[in-house]
């Protein structure tokens, strides 16, 4: 099947297909906009079970980065990279350089950065054999850029404070059940800023281990992973996979607010309508959790220290409300309103 013909498509400007058969790599780079700017997004290692699987991510997670980036307000359009893992052959440093040569025969059209399954380590790998990467280690204190996980964190922390204050009125967070979902890099590092606020923390890994470590740490509860979305508390957020909010688990919330920096949170568009209808505040995903790419992106258009990393950051409980006001007029849900904003500023409104 042609990319065009994937449900996904949406558009793209173009769907390009890799192949090193020294190396061993298999990618795609998959290009949504690049109405705003060069196409930012990260490459992802993963290992898929049908080459198709793997188109879809790249054009789902694109499009993604079309609207996270155009939301974020970062002259940035939207693309998506994944690496086709093969498990016999491993992640090498032949591969991520043969990665990094397919990142640099688009001229800066696409800019590759961190997702799953990939390091500032690796970054540094690929930018060898090309300029056109962001997320490498930071070369002074002050400086935007480094690994994106903690920044995305404080963006989904503040978020999730947004929409307590938003949802149940409250504006301090000390006793706010959170329930979270994947306890990596964003999860974990959420856990531990609510940690500070005293909120009590519900946690669940695939990793088990994982999280029970962080919840003796933090003085939380370990759950196991297949309950956590079906946990009475006030605030469910997921930070691990996508499309874990389905018609069956939507009708098994027993939370008023749905908060977390998993990308493609929703299986669909309809689960938007799904969450509104029983009056579940939910933030768009690629609103709350662009704390990430504000800073790799500010590193690679080098126009950013750390401090307007923090003050871009800082704008998204804003974005949040400006939404939920919307969707409040409107009588739709926040996921269609902020879909309708971000095609606006990427002109396909
Ligand atoms: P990570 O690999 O560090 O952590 C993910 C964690 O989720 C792991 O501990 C894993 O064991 C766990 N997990 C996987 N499946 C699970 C399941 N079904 N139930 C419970 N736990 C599960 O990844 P990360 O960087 O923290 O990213 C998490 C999510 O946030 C991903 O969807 C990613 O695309 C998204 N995201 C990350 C960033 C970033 O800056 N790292 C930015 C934007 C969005």
């Amino acid at each position: 099947m042609a990319p065009w013909d994937y449900p996904d498509f949406d558009d793209h400007e173009g769907v390009h297909f890799f192949r090193d058969a020294a190396s061993g790599l298999s990618a795609i780079i998959a290009i949504h906009s690049t109405k705003l700017g060069p196409a930012a997004g990260g490459c992802r290692y993963w290992t898929y079970a049908q080459s198709g699987e793997a188109i879809t991510d790249a054009l789902r997670l694109s499009r993604g980065m079309s609207y996270k980036n155009a939301m974020a307000g970062l002259p940035m359009g939207g693309g998506k990279a994944v690496i086709l893992a093969d498990p016999r052959r491993g992640k090498t440093p032949e591969l991520l350089a043969a990665f990094g040569r397919a990142v640099d025969s688009l001229g800066g059209r696409y800019v590759t950065a961190e997702d799953v399954g990939i390091s500032d380590a690796d970054m540094v790998e690929m930018a060898k054999q090309t300029r056109h990467v962001s997320g490498l280690p930071v070369a002074g204190k002050g400086d935007a850029g480094g690994d994106p996980g903690p920044f995305t964190a404080q963006g989904v922390y503040l978020g999730v404070k947004a929409a307590v204050r938003h949802g149940l009125k409250r504006d301090d967070m000390a006793g706010v059940h959170v329930a979270i979902q994947g306890v990596g890099s964003v999860g974990g590092g959420l856990a531990r800023l609510l940690a500070r606020d005293g909120a009590r923390l519900t946690l669940a890994d695939v990793d088990s281990d994982r999280a029970q470590a962080l919840a003796i740490e933090l003085g939380g509860e370990a759950v196991p992973a297949d309950s956590i979305l079906a946990i009475a508390a006030d605030v469910v957020s997921p930070c691990a996979l996508g499309a874990i909010l389905t018609a069956e688990t939507i009708a098994a919330l027993r939370t008023p607010i749905v908060a977390g920096g998993a990308n493609n949170q929703l299986s669909t568009p309809e689960d938007g309508w799904r969450l509104y209808a029983r009056g579940i505040v939910y933030a768009p995903d690629y609103v709350i959790n662009a704390g990430g790419i504000i800073n790799v992106g500010l590193e690679y258009l080098g126009h950013g220290d750390r401090a307007e990393v923090e003050k871009r950051i800082a704008e998204i409980p804003g974005r949040l409300d400006q939404i939920w006001a919307e969707s409040a007029a409107s009588a739709e849900p926040s996921s269609i309103v902020a879909d309708r904003m971000a095609q606006r500023l990427i002109g396909r409104g």
